[in-house]
Order: C-alpha cells, then structure tokens, then sequence
C-alpha cells in the first residue's frame, strides 16, 4: 500500500506553501467525492493530500447587490442550494448544485471541486459559465482571476499549475430582466453522467433578448461556451426563430463522442433540444416565472 500524507492546513497562504513544497506531487481535497473514488482506483496517486475543508475562506458564502456572489471553493451543494441569497439571484445555479450525485455526496461535493476535476460532464461547470463566473487562484505569488470558461482545458486538467489553489467563484450579481437555467439528459432520473448538459442566461430587454450565455456540457472534451449561440440572440426578437437558430448554433458546436449512453448525432440532436428548453425556462424565469430545479 501507498503511503500518502495527509495535511489540513487552516490559511490559504498554509495550503499553497504546502502544495508548492511537493508540486505535482501534491492534490488538493474538498468534499473528495471526486478524488478518494481516483485514488481507489488508482487514477491519482498523490503524495500529499492537501484537505482544504479547514480553511475559512473557502467555506464563506457571501452576496452584494455591489459584488455579486462569492462562492468559497470548498462550499458543499447543500449549502449552496439551501441559500437564501443564492436561491434568490441564482436559480440557475441552484440547477446544477441540486442535481449533483444524491443528498449524500451533496453534503461533500463542493463547486470549486466540480470545477477543478474538470469532466467534460461536470454539471456545475455550463451553468458557471453562462453566469459569466470568474474564479480566483492562488499561488506563493499571490493571486490571479480567470474566466470560467478559460478554466478548464481538457478531461481532468485545468488552468491550476500544480502548487496553486482555487480559492473561490464570483458571479456578478444579475441585472434586471435576466434569468438562468441549467439542465441536463440523462438516461434515469439521478445519479448519472449527463449525456448532455446545457446552461444558459438571458438578459431581455421589452420584446428582445439584451444579450445571452450558452455553455454546453458532455459534447467535447471540456464543457464548452458557444458564444455565437449567444451571440445570435442579442438585439432579436423573444421568438421561437429566434431560439431555434441559437439551438443550431449550439449543436453545431457540439464535438461528441458515440459512447454507451448515446451515439454523437444522439448528443448533437440532444444539444439543441435543451437549449431551446433551457431558454424558454431562462426567459419564463425572467418573468417571475417559476421553473422547477429538477
Ligand atoms: C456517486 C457519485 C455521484 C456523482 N454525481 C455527479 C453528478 O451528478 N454530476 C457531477 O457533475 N458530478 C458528479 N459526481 C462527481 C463529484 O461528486 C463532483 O464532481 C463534485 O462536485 C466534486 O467536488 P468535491 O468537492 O468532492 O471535489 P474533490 O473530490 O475534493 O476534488 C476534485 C478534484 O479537484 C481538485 N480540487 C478540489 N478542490 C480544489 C481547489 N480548491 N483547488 C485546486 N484543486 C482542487 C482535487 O485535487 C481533485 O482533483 C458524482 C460522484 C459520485 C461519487
């Protein structure tokens, strides 16, 4: 058996000494839900654990009609779904956090760490993209922002170079008239990988879309932002023309795979379906509408 250290250090300045000590030899921990299962299986095989639950700051939930959203990196989804400011302003938010896993690894799981682990898959990723999220990353050199959508680069590697740290997410908070939506396929009703994935925003402005964010998971090796699709809407009518064409976009940038939960022109249909379905939920939001997580 391996041996593996294990360190649960209570500052950010702490962790990152730490992981910089042993480089890429070392691995952050947040709920694990992600990390123990690649180690058992002999995926990850680090040195160092580097359990970051102890730290404050990547535990702090905090909202400001000024700041917006600041999600520490190691917030679990129970706390992110069961907060006030969050299920106010972040419905789309409250999308993805409530499906991840059941109550159980919800209680673990945090965004920051569905972010770092960076599966074409991960649920929380679209629907932090189409909130034009920005996370924040530190290192012994201080510290750096980088856009959601830059963040990850291919299955299961990201942006963070080993001795780094994903601190926290903002989201700004939302204009008037806007609203989010994040779904997904799968093929039962929970605890599954989504065949496909589709996060939106919209901010309309009378009888036309202001401007929209449409992010797209499962369909390319990394949860992927059509900005054209986006693009499409802004300055045209709230009609279904409108939302088809940005649904074409959506599936035309669709790059997937055929594996045992559905072929790649099953994905690309799949693709345009939600978003057409994504949008409508985001607008219906916009207009106070309720729209239900699940
Ligand atoms: C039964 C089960 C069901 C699941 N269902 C879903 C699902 O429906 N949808 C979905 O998207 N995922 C699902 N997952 C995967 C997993 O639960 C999520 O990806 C979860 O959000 C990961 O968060 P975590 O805090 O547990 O991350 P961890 O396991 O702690 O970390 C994940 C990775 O990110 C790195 N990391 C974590 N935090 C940081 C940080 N702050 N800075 C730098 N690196 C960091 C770790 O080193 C590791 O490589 C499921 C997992 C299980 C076991």
């Amino acid at each position: 058996m391996k041996w593996i250290d294990y360190a649960s250090p209570h500052t950010v300045k702490e962790a990152v000494t730490l992981l910089a000590e042993k480089g890429d030899a070392a691995r952050a921990m947040a709920g694990g839900t992600d990390l123990i299962v690649e180690m058992r299986v002999g995926r990850r095989t680090p040195a160092l654990v580097v359990d970051i639950k102890g730290i404050p700051e990547l535990n702090e939930i905090t909202y400001t009609t000024e700041d917006g959203l600041t999600l520490g990196a190691a917030v679990p989804c129970y706390k992110i779904y069961n907060n006030k400011a969050v299920i106010k302003n972040y419905p789309g938010l409250v999308d993805a956090a409530s499906i991840i896993g059941g109550t159980q690894i919800q209680g673990r799981a945090s965004i920051g760490g569905n972010l770092c682990n960076a599966a074409p898959s991960g649920d929380a990723i679209p629907a932090l993209i189409a909130l034009g999220a920005k996370a924040k990353i530190a290192g012994v050199n201080g510290t750096r922002i980088v856009n959601v959508e830059d963040f990850c680069l291919a299955p299961r590697q990201t942006v963070v170079k080993p001795g780094e740290l994903l601190v926290s997410l903002s989201i700004p908070a939302p204009k008037a008239n806007t609203g989010a939506r994040y779904i997904r396929f799968i093929p039962r009703n929970e605890m599954d990988i989504a065949v496909v994935g589709v996060g939106v925003s919209v901010e309309l402005n009378g009888s036309t879309f202001k401007s929209a964010r449409v992010s797209l998971a499962s369909v390319a090796p990394k949860p992927l932002f059509v900005k054209e699709a986006g693009d499409a809407l802004a300055g045209k009518p709230i009609s279904e023309a409108s939302i088809e064409k940005a649904a074409e976009l959506a599936a035309a940038a669709a790059k997937p795979i055929s594996d045992m939960r559905g072929t790649a022109e099953y994905r690309k249909h799949l693709c345009a379906v939600l978003t057409r379905r994504a949008l409508n939920a985001a607008i219906e939001r916009t207009r106070g509408g309720t729209v239900n997580a699940h």
